[in-house]
């Protein structure tokens, strides 16, 4: 694949942003600067990400989503707009349940507000410099049009435009089609949806958020849910050729207290993410919230194998790294298992999990553990 060594090491995509660019961003909204200037900055922090990330040894590279203000990235599109979580929350009740998560007040949450279309200039901004500049193959992640709809479609903003959650889904899947198409045509080597939502069966604490915040009901049975989540991912991928395509589901990583986050392993799920077009599932595993590997046995799938906690403040050493490798070895084959950190290190700018330079050291114990690992099993 590519001339990538055995265990490639890659991230799941964020990377917590530099001091400098927040303090730009706020500059930005107080409007002391400009947004070219904003830009600049933005430009310069890619740069710094790409660059760390090889620095660290990384196979497969992203732009650490320096962009973006949230992996949800409604910019990508017109029609969708940021709103803060707890303003979208209206009672009582709904903050106190985002409280109870431990969810930050500064976290924005996407909406869809009018008709969507998409800003394939965006895609192509954010992808084209990162291909510019990055010496590595490059991985750039999308949202999964599942977690969007879930997240975006909201009862009193949103159905006017799309009076149901499905029309909005449908909707966003055709527009990621698009995105897709063109990110495998430019040469971006993997293609990642993100879909933390497909974890939301396992644990439905999630589903209560979005129902107390946008009126979004899962179907029931939940294996219907499933299928209406398989199909969606399935829309957004379908006919794409020429670049690794892949799905990164975890629990949800937010900056809240461990006993408040979704937890449960992936048996309930995994018969769903066989069937999804992809080649590989991005999934978090070093966290005790994930279950046991060995829901992977017997998986058609490559294996982006969540290694590195990245709630926990502590950098792993190699040695832990290696045994969670191992381990996952009783049920993949070495051919097809990739080294991921479980999730991005900052899936907002705004609530980042770790400190940018810990973020460095817990990748490059990855990458140290990858190379020991390539020496034993012989490439
Ligand atoms: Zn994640």
């Amino acid at each position: 694949m590519a001339g990538l060594p055995l265990f490639p090491t890659s991230v799941v995509g964020s990377f917590p942003r530099p001091e400098w660019l927040m303090r730009a961003l706020r500059d930005l909204r107080a409007g002391r600067i400009s947004s070219e200037e904003f830009e600049s900055y933005l430009d310069d922090a890619v740069l710094a990400t790409l660059k760390e990330e090889e620095a660290a040894g990384l196979d497969v590279v992203t732009d650490g989503e320096q962009r973006r203000l949230s992996f949800f990235f409604a910019e990508l599109f017109e029609g969708m707009e940021y709103r803060p979580l707890y303003q979208l929350a209206e009672t009582p009740e709904a903050r106190g349940y985002l409280e109870s998560l431990g969810i930050h007040r500064g976290v924005y949450h996407p909406v869809a507000v009018g008709p969507l279309q998409l800003r394939l200039e965006r895609v192509e901004r954010e992808a084209g410099f990162a291909l510019r500049y990055a010496s590595r193959p490059l991985k750039f992640t999308l949202p999964s049009p599942y977690m969007l709809m879930i997240d975006s479609w909201n009862r009193s903003l949103s159905s006017e435009y799309y009076p149901s959650p499905e029309d909005l889904g449908f909707e966003v899947a055709k527009l990621l089609n698009r995105a897709v198409r063109r990110l495998a045509e430019m040469g971006v080597f993997f293609v990642q949806l993100d879909d933390p939502s497909l974890s939301n069966p396992i644990d439905p604490k999630y589903y209560r958020l979005v129902e107390m915040v946008n009126g979004y009901r899962p179907r029931q049975p939940i294996e219907e849910e499933l299928e209406l989540a398989r199909d969606l991912i399935n829309e957004a991928v379908r006919g794409v050729s020429g670049v690794k395509l892949g799905v990164h589901v975890c629990r949800g990583n937010w900056p809240g207290p461990e006993e408040a986050m979704p937890r449960g392993g992936y048996e309930k799920i995994m018969p769903y993410m066989e069937e999804l077009r992809v080649d590989q599932l991005v999934l978090e595993f070093a966290t005790p919230r994930a279950g046991s590997v060995e829901v992977l046995r017997g998986t058609g799938k490559e294996v982006g194998l969540g290694v590195v906690d990245v709630k926990r403040p502590e950098v792993e050493p190699p040695e832990v790294i290696e045994r969670r490798v191992e381990e996952a070895l009783r049920y993949v084959d070495a051919g097809r298992l990739w080294l991921n950190p479980d999730c991005g290190f900052a899936s907002g700018a705004t609530w980042p999990v770790q400190p940018r330079r810990r973020s460095f050291e817990k990748v490059r114990a990855m990458v140290e553990a990858a190379r020991r690992l390539r020496k034993r099993y012989g490439a």
